[in-house]
């Protein structure tokens, strides 16, 4: 079976979120299971030529190898050679769905050029949404691409890609899918939407998201167009990629360790302490969070909250960008209580590999979560999540093996945190919830065998 699979972010190419991991992780899972499958990213200012030994195919492709798998980079550098992926600090880039427009159209023009007709094209999230739109709707009587099917998988329905309606023209498409059965929401372009109507199997990724995202609570505008979708639509767990995740063989943290050598993860608690300035207390709790630093991930709660947990007799390291409101929080409290908080506004790939292995409790106190990969990284480094009971982490959190509020208010957040702290004062207990943590299988290659279902179920 032949896949391309489209993601706008990649490790270790590029990445702001999970889809990255996902995008990272899932190909070589299929590979192995005898997928023959190719990848298709923009060419962003920040991907590494020299290192990925990256060579000019076209004008405007050029490709690597990893690992054995292909990865077809999409070039402009008017359009991608710039620090960030999607936006800048003023918001997003103003002409992204020129430049989107111009991923999805090469990408699929390549196909031709190198001669590789797949029978799945997998896109991910309003990225890559032009590419069922225009399969459906301007390629369909092209022998090359007419037989080809498409799978969506939406990371995150919140980030739908909305443009003004008088950028409807650049798609050259029919007037006429600019209306409620094709790309229009509530007059605007909506390329989410575009790419829900015209794949031939939706997924998300967790079963539970994808129960959600049906309700109004959850979806965001589009439950009506999902449910017209229902019978092919479903959750599929994200799994961890644990040649990267995996602190018996990880090289960013302090000392490696494993559920036989816990004093080692102690350790690297004690040296991120003093890498981070914080007061050397072995029996703290050490609360880490790392997040894109969003509503959506609870930053109100902790927010409102941090004196309160500054005071409390804990140390909470955070690792993050996003938000300008809480960047502000979180640095004052800094200034205010350097021995107990450290707010580290950046994207920071080693340190956050030592936040998951140093801390006692990760927090993840989302409002709505489609799957998260932090409670899942976390089970491997022995550190135990707090998370709030939605999506994905009412999928794989729960009291057993860790700490979870079932009201999303500030009140339940905070008798959780309470909980988490009295817990973590009896040792014995402690100890096996960690160990517990250990023996969690997060690992792809579950999930991949039903992506492969997916696949094999449009192709017949
Ligand atoms: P998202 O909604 O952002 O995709 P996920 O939990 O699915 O959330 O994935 C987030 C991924 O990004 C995790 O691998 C997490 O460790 C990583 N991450 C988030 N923020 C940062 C940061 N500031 N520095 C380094 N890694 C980060």
């Amino acid at each position: 079976m032949k896949i391309l699979l489209c993601s706008s972010e990649i490790v270790p190419f590029a990445k702001t979120g999970g889809l990255a991991d996902v995008a990272g992780a899932l190909p070589s899972r299929l590979k192995k299971q005898g997928v023959e499958i190719i990848l298709a990213m923009p060419k962003y200012k920040g991907v590494d030529e020299k290192k990925f030994k990256i060579h000019n195919v076209s004008d405007t492709v050029s490709a690597c190898d990893a690992n054995g798998i292909k990865v077809y980079f999409i070039n402009n550098d008017f359009y991608f050679n710039r620090d960030g992926l999607y936006g800048d600090k003023f918001g997003d880039y103003k002409d992204n769905l020129d430049r989107f427009l111009f991923y999805c159209t090469q990408t699929l023009a390549l196909l031709k050029n190198i001669n590789f007709k797949p029978d799945v094209i997998h896109c991910n999230d309003w990225q890559s949404s032009l590419v069922p739109v225009f399969l459906k709707n301007k390629l369909n009587n092209d022998p090359f691409y007419k037989e080809i099917k498409t799978v969506l998988t939406i990371h995150n329905l919140a980030y739908q890609g909305l443009f003004p309606a008088d950028e409807f023209g650049k798609l050259s498409l029919d007037p006429g899918l600019f209306g409620i059965g094709g790309l229009e929401f509530y007059g605007k372009i909506n390329l989410l939407k575009g790419g829900i109507v015209f794949s031939d199997a939706v997924n998300t990724v967790s079963a539970n998201y994808a129960k959600e995202i049906l309700t109004s609570e959850f979806g965001c505008g589009l439950e009506g167009v999902l449910a017209g979708k229902k019978q092919n639509l479903s959750g599929i767990l994200n799994g961890l990629d644990y040649d990267i995740w995996d602190p018996a063989i990880d090289k960013f943290i302090f000392k490696k360790f494993s559920p036989g050598s816990l004093e080692n993860k102690y350790e690297n608690k004690h040296s991120l302490q003093k890498e981070l300035g914080l007061a050397l207390k072995k029996d703290v709790p050490l609360f880490g969070m790392v997040s894109r630093l969003a509503r959506q991930k609870g930053l109100d709660l902790i927010a409102a909250d941090i004196e309160k947990i500054a005071k409390s007799n804990v140390q909470l390291v955070i690792l993050g960008t996003g938000e300008a409101v809480y960047h502000d929080v979180l640095e004052k409290m800094r200034k205010k209580y350097p021995k107990v908080i450290s707010a580290n506004i950046k994207f920071d790939d080693v340190l956050a590999h030592k936040i998951y292995a140093a801390s006692d409790v990760f927090l993840m106190p989302s409002r709505y979560e489609p799957c998260g990969l932090g409670q899942l990284i976390s089970f491997k480094y022995g550190t135990i999540p707090l998370a709030f009971k939605t999506g994905g982490l009412a999928d794989t959190v729960s009291a057993e093996n860790g700490f979870v509020f079932d009201k999303y208010d500030v009140e339940s957040f905070l008798n959780c945190f309470k909980k988490a702290q009295a817990a973590y004062k009896n040792k014995k207990k402690w100890q096996s919830l960690v160990k517990r943590a250990f023996t969690y299988d997060f690992s792809w290659d579950e999930s991949a065998k039903k992506y492969i279902n997916l696949y094999k179920s449009l192709s017949r």
